[in-house]
């Protein structure tokens, strides 16, 4: 049990402990980009700072898909502690594009970084945001010493951005940050996803 009160598995030494497989990329001499399948909320590195990336909307209040998966995998409390957070506009915890940090709570990671991805048809140029909201979530990562971190396929869902090109995005912008982490992990959630992100990133890496 951590000290968030939360059950740590405790079964592996390899980043990404807790799902299997996954495929590697060389991002720097020292830092590595891997592919994994799976539900993100099992995911964690044992004995490190390590992060999961919460595809949220900018209320930050909780909501469907990974968002919801998230929320009910690390207890009520990260709503208590999303809420917390400063609205910058009424209803506005993170605007589109920007990310904010929170603990984990009952997750077996450290920290929660949530960011907003954009809706793919109702934002004038969803490309630049789905970078920022990628870049910010790295650079808010780096500041809290964060040395592995895993992202969803943010926007991809009900946002309904096309898997092609956000993959390209999510990978070339892992890669503008290749010396910062010891690892960039992207944890998808369909064979689909999973096939697209591996296409991008043996073409990108
Ligand atoms: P958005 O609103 O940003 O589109 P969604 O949560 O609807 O966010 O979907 C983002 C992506 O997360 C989708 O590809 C979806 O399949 C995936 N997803 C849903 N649940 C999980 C999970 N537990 N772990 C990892 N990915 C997930």
């Amino acid at each position: 049990v951590d000290d968030a009160g939360g059950t740590r598995p405790s079964v592996s030494t390899v980043a990404g402990g807790g799902l299997g497989g996954g495929e590697c990329f060389e991002l720097s001499p020292s830092g590595v980009l891997k592919l994994q399948k799976g539900d993100i909320t099992k995911w964690f590195v044992d004995g490190s700072t390590d992060a999961i990336v919460n595809a949220a909307d900018e209320q930050m209040l909780g909501g469907g898909g990974v968002d919801g998966a998230i929320h009910r995998a690390a207890g009520p409390e990260l709503l208590e502690a999303c809420s917390k957070v400063p609205e910058v506009l009424p209803g506005v915890r993170c605007p589109t594009g920007e990310a904010r940090i929170t603990q984990a709570f009952r997750l077996p990671v450290s920290h929660v970084i949530h960011t907003v991805g954009p809706i793919y048809d109702v934002d004038k140029h969803p490309e630049v945001s789905l970078g920022n909201a990628y870049r910010n979530s790295l650079r808010l990562a780096k500041e809290n010493n964060v040395q592995y971190i895993a992202f969803p396929a943010i926007s991809c869902g009900v946002y309904g951005y096309p898997y092609k090109e956000a993959s390209r995005i999510a990978v070339s912008t892992a890669k503008e940050f290749s010396n910062d982490f010891k690892e960039v992990h992207f944890v998808l959630f369909s064979d689909d996803a999973y096939k697209v992100w591996l296409d991008s990133a043996r073409e990108l890496l």
